[in-house]
């Protein structure tokens, strides 16, 4: 495969831009080489600057749900461009999109929009400690809940794959205030809550993780997280960035029957725009400026072109429950042809898979927490990734992201994603 123009336009981004990127994971360091550089994409299928073509697993990281340039979504934001870019003060499609959020997600009653899932997780806490009075925060290992300080202390995604899950630059103080616990454990739980009595504002997770590859939530587990942040006044926040719109129409609390105090989202909500969204139970949400005393703002929050973009995609998504149905039998697709590949090359690698994301972690272990998703073999993932590029699948360059499937593909496309992996497998071993 030839990428010649990409290599070139690295080499010259590395003057410009630290490490070449304006997102760390994009830099392809976890699994070597150099990253391709894309210039379109369509549907399914994405294209790199030397005309390459691939079939879509990244999706922007999940925004595309629908696959790329959706006809719908174009419509949106080319109508929108006719009015000017940006107002910086109320418009109609803020009140629809804030509506149409707080009909889809029931737990949520009031909702802010921001410009992206950092902002989101950073503003949701503020808020939390604001209303509680409380200063400290639980999450957990290998969860990225975005840039924000609070939550580089064993952060998952590209921080763990650079390895610098506590990345320096956040003050001490600041580090002291975010406890954390292994995921999927509810007594390492309690007993932080225990030893730090009155003092946690807010519990914030992934209800599904796809920042140390794609972990589920163990039967139970995010039950006894709602106990636990009752019985103790703490603000449960589950942080929907990925999941949300995606695992369901109502995210990944409404398919666990989970209701939180507090809800970040991001990604789909946005169809491509830069976008992010808090919001939840309105006797905290008032606590926001200016209705309280919270504060949190922003020049281009509730962008025009932004919320026609997402608010198309969340109409579409209320209109068509199938696209859900389809999700849902292109991950089952995929994991049993995954699953049939290793039984015939005698492989036990841990696939986990939850509607539209999946993981196949380079481990025998059962992949439940950040130390389990660590032993896998990340060598072996370079070359598998290297070997679905070259073969025209387009991954996550690291083995801690979850592949994230879109409506574009087709049985066609799962199928040749299937064999691809199976060859890949192959050629590595
Ligand atoms: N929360 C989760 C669960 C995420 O996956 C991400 C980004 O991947 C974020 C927050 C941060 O969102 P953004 O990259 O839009 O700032």
């Amino acid at each position: 495969m030839n990428t010649l123009t990409s290599q070139q336009l690295f080499e010259k981004a590395q003057h410009y831009i630290p490490g070449g990127v304006n997102s760390p994971v994009r830099a392809f360091r976890a699994v070597g080489g150099s990253p391709v550089f894309i210039k379109s994409a369509k549907g399914p299928y994405i294209y790199d600057e030397d005309g390459n073509e691939y079939i879509e697993l990244i999706n922007s990281w999940g925004p595309m749900i629908l696959g790329h340039a959706h006809e719908l979504i174009q419509k949106a934001v080319q109508d929108a461009i006719q009015h000017s870019f940006s107002f910086g003060a109320p418009t109609r499609r803020e009140v629809e999109m804030a509506e149409q959020i707080v009909s889809m997600v029931p737990s949520i009653e009031k909702v802010r929009m921001v410009n992206s899932g950092t902002e989101a997780t950073m503003s949701a806490i503020r808020v939390a400690r604001g209303f509680t009075g409380r200063d400290k925060i639980i999450k957990f290992e290998g969860c990225y809940h975005g840039h924000g300080d609070s939550f580089l202390i064993a952060a998952g995604s590209g921080a763990v794959t650079f390895g610098t899950p506590d990345s320096p630059g956040v003050t001490r103080g600041v580090a002291n205030d975010t406890l954390t616990a292994p995921y999927n454990d509810l007594n390492a739980v309690q007993q932080l809550v225990d030893a730090n009595k009155n003092h946690i504002a807010a519990l914030i997770l992934e209800p599904v993780v796809g920042n140390m590859g794609c972990v589920l939530p163990e039967e139970g587990f995010l039950q006894g997280l709602r106990k636990i942040c009752d019985e103790e006044g703490i603000v449960l926040i589950l942080d929907e960035v990925m999941t949300g719109f995606r695992l369901s129409k109502g995210g990944a609390q409404e398919r666990f029957g989970i209701t939180p105090d507090l809800t970040t989202l991001g990604k789909i909500i946005g169809g491509g725009m830069p976008v992010g969204a808090y919001g939840g139970k309105a006797e905290i949400m008032n606590w926001v400026s200016p209705a309280g005393p919270v504060y949190q703002a922003g020049t281009l929050s509730g962008n025009p072109i932004a919320m026609a973009a997402g608010l198309a995609m969340l109409n579409y998504l209320n209109e068509h429950p199938e696209v859900y149905t389809r999700l849902e039998e292109a991950g089952k697709r995929l994991a049993s042809g995954f699953r049939t590949s290793m039984q015939k090359l005698g492989l036990n690698y841990t696939l986990n898979q939850i509607g539209s994301m999946y993981t196949l972690f380079f481990t025998d272990q059962p992949v439940t927490d950040f130390s389990a998703a660590k032993s896998s073999d990340l060598i072996l993932f370079g070359k598998y990734f290297h070997a679905m590029l070259n073969k025209g699948i387009y991954m996550g360059p690291s083995q801690f992201e979850s592949m994230f499937l879109s409506t574009a593909l087709t049985d066609g496309h799962i199928d040749t994603i299937v064999s691809a992996n199976e060859e890949s497998l192959k050629e590595i071993l």
